[in-house]
């Protein structure tokens, strides 16, 4: 017997004699790892009364939301201020990502009264900024662009307010990417979420070059449209990397940046790699605003649509804003 073998077989040997031992309580049973905690830079309110009149309208008007489908952190302090983002087209998606808690698998109907429950969720809130986002529908042939139109338009003409809409890559499709663009948003964000290494964990499915190409096309077609992005930190990536995806960004003229903390909404979605401390956001956010974006917002708590409007207000002044 070579000495490798021999090797082995002692391992083999000494797991049995652990597991006798663990069967018969001698020694502990292997305990799960034990959950995370959060540092104290990530500590949020508990839920509140004042959270109340939003979630009655959104319960009311039969509304999804990506604040609770995605388990927002923010959703105390959003709710309670009479904000949140709309999710359209169902609560069920087409894609896989590893850092999502929406429902995946069977998608239901496009309901073509959705567009009209948008904008009376928006006037009852009194939304003069409504953000509207979506579940990734590759199973439609236009990814679900006809609908967006039509819920930018029926905000529109109820409430006056202005529109941001946080879009899936429909596929790449340019008639589909066209036809929200005609609906003239006042920001068209499309999430790049992570660095290409890790897309295949994060983001399966999707493309870094064509979530590029989007923003790109969308610049192309209406110039005087705001382009904006987000990226989650906290899954593995380096801000090397981080950087050069900032760097891409800029190359196809994005305008607003949003860099945010990556929290696991439950077992079943990554894990945290590292929780960034609020400087290093800082620092990165000072970077990144050296790379020509109008408005960089970096922070643990960021995400795309956390104060949207405020963050669209601030660079307004430096673009057309839409006649409606
Ligand atoms: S940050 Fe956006 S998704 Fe989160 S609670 Fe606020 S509005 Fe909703």
């Amino acid at each position: 017997m070579t000495r490798g073998r021999k090797r082995t077989r002692k391992r083999t040997l000494l797991q049995t004699i652990i597991h006798i031992m663990q069967s018969l309580n001698i020694i502990n049973q292997p305990q799960p790892p034990p959950k995370r905690r959060l540092p104290k830079w990530l500590k949020r309110p508990m839920p509140s009364r004042e959270m109340a009149f939003t979630s009655g309208v959104v319960e009311d008007l039969n509304l999804e939301t990506v604040c609770e489908s995605a388990k927002c952190p923010n959703r105390t302090e959003c709710w309670a201020q009479k904000t949140a983002t709309f999710m359209i087209l169902g609560n069920v998606c087409t894609r896989p990502c590893g850092f999502c808690s929406i429902p995946k698998g069977k998608t239901g109907a496009v309901l073509p009264d959705e567009p009209q429950r948008v904008a009376e969720a928006a006037e009852r809130l009194g939304l003069e900024y409504v953000v509207i986002t979506c579940v990734t529908r590759d199973d439609l042939p236009d990814g679900g662009a006809e609908h967006f139109f039509q819920c930018i338009q029926a905000v529109r003409e109820r409430t006056g307010a202005q529109v941001e809409v946080l879009t899936s890559d429909f596929r790449g499709n340019r008639d589909s990417i066209s036809r929200v663009i005609e609906a003239k948003p006042d920001v068209f964000n499309h999430n790049m979420e992570s660095v290409p290494r890790l897309y295949h964990r994060v983001r399966r499915n999707a493309v870094y070059q064509r979530s590029l190409d989007l923003l790109h096309q969308v610049k192309q077609e209406s110039p005087e449209t705001p382009t904006k992005s987000g990226l989650m930190l906290g899954l593995g990536e380096t801000m090397e990397e981080v950087l050069e995806v900032c760097a891409d960004l800029r190359t196809v003229g994005c305008d607003l940046l949003t860099i945010g903390q990556y929290l696991q909404p439950s077992a079943d979605q990554l894990p945290v790699e590292r929780f960034i401390p609020p400087e290093e956001f800082d620092e990165l956010g000072e970077q990144c605003r050296s790379l020509g974006f109008s408005m960089v917002a970096s922070g643990p708590f960021v995400r795309s649509s956390y104060h949207a409007g405020e963050m669209a207000g601030e660079v307004s002044s430096g673009f057309t804003v839409h006649s409606r």
